[in-house]
């Protein structure tokens, strides 16, 4: 660190993203990706808006915002686009968080909400999972605090049913909840609905999963219009373009093309279930994940060591060396090709 880093940033830990290999030589089920290519239409979108790269995108996404609010059934003012979700959730800490209003999380989950915090001065409070993992909402009735909740959770796959996601929300009227569903395509029920009942519902959500487009960098959240307004406040204070054109682009041609998305995720579902089998026999315990990543145990060596000896094997699976699930990997679901592979490999290890 330089002598110049600000005081109030010299302590942060900033979030270490999963390894991104520059060589082709890994199966690479670290990161959640897509193990399909964008929908042709979105990269035929995106070429065409290339070609006025000179120009500045437009700050208010309006094709965006107009396709989305007709695929999504939600008003136009009530979307807000940004440069990956990771953007909105930093937003929402910035906006309805700080001073006297702290957060609130689970003990394992998303590990950007804990850096976002921090960046933001904002106190927060881990509410532990129970044993099982899984999400206690009766925890988080009248906490008092903004709530973020990943639905279905990470790196545990668990999936809250609506019906807790709308005790949550209407269990705290006078804080906003926000809800985080990066991976609802893979097999949940979406909030996006409750958003028109509350109007302290933040529901954010990425095209970097279900719809192939984790290198455009392109997320969005959907709320009550106050509550979107207070966001722009915040995006217009501090990148204005921040979605460029031809992510723009690429993103309605994503939303468009609905056969292909649709297609995708029955296919990631299907591997998931496939793979679950697969590690079943192999003698490994694993949570039902909803989502594109299953998060496994293998009973006879430590999480760390088999992450370690898969690397080695050319499979990459993402390892957190933190106190309670360090017996765990999250493991992304891919092709059918590529859950065979792994299988195989971990079939040589294990033996
Ligand atoms: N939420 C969760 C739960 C995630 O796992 C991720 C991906 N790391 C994100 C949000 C952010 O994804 P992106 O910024 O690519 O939209």
């Amino acid at each position: 660190m330089s002598r110049f880093m600000a005081g109030k940033y010299r302590n942060i830990t900033p979030y270490v993203p999963g390894e991104q290999p520059r060589d082709a030589k890994y199966l690479k089920l670290n990161t959640n990706e897509s193990p399909f290519p964008p929908s042709p239409f979105a990269l035929r979108m995106a070429r065409t808006a290339a070609g006025d790269l000179q120009l500045y995108s437009d700050p208010d996404c309006r094709m965006l915002r107009e396709v989305a609010s007709d695929k999504l059934g939600v008003p136009e003012n009530g979307i807000m686009f940004t440069n990956g979700s990771d953007e909105i959730l930093n937003f929402a800490f910035m906006a309805f968080c700080g001073g006297e209003t702290g957060a609130v999380f689970a003990d394992h989950t998303y590990g950007f909400y804990a850096v976002a915090a921090h960046l933001n001065g904002v106190k927060y409070e881990r509410i532990p999972l129970k044993e099982d993992f899984s999400i206690d909402p009766d925890d988080y009735v009248g906490v008092g605090k903004t709530v973020f909740i990943a639905n279905p959770n990470a790196p545990t796959g668990l999936l809250l049913p609506l019906s807790d996601i709308e005790k949550i929300v209407s269990g705290n009227p006078d804080n906003v909840v926000v809800v985080d569903e990066a991976y609802i395509d893979f097999g949940g029920e979406s909030a996006l609905p409750l958003t028109k009942k509350y109007d302290n519902l933040l529901v954010c959500r990425t095209f970097s999963k279900s719809c192939s487009l984790a290198g455009a960098r392109l997320g969005y959240g959907v709320a009550d219009e106050k509550l979107i307004e207070d966001l722009n406040a915040i995006r217009n204070s501090s990148n204005p373009y921040n979605v460029n054109r031809m992510t723009m682009a690429a993103g309605v041609g994503a939303l468009c093309d609905e056969t292909y998305f649709r297609s995708n995720c029955e296919k990631i579902i299907q591997n998931r279930e496939w793979t679950k089998r697969e590690l079943s026999r192999l003698g490994f315990t694993f949570t039902d994940s909803k989502a594109n990543f299953v998060f496994a145990k293998c009973g006879r060596m430590g999480g760390r060591e088999l992450y370690l000896a898969l690397k080695e094997k050319g499979v990459l699976v993402r390892h957190f060396d933190v106190p309670g699930i360090e017996d765990y990997n999250r493991i992304t679901v891919g092709s059918k090709e590529q859950m065979e592979k792994l299988i195989s490999v971990l079939e040589g290890i294990i033996s």
